[in-house]
């Protein structure tokens, strides 16, 4: 059986580094624009320039949000 080597992309928080978990499991998928989508579509928080934060809530994640918000 060959062996081959293929490259996929995990959403994971800019703040924790944690990385997105569905169905038990960390999500990989072909491009990070997917692995984005995924990541909003899960109530995940895009911070812009390509960085996500998870659902935690603890100071840390709550100013990384904030900035956002108050960015907009
Ligand atoms: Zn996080």
């Amino acid at each position: 059986m060959p062996v081959r080597q293929i490259t996929c992309h995990v959403a994971e928080c800019d703040v924790c580094e944690q990385r997105l978990i569905v169905d038990d499991g960390e999500l990989r998928l072909d491009t990070p624009e997917l692995a984005a989508d995924w990541a909003v579509s899960s109530e995940w928080t895009d911070l812009g320039g390509g960085r996500l934060a998870c659902t935690a809530s603890d100071a840390a994640h709550d100013s990384a949000r904030d900035a956002v918000l108050s960015a907009v």
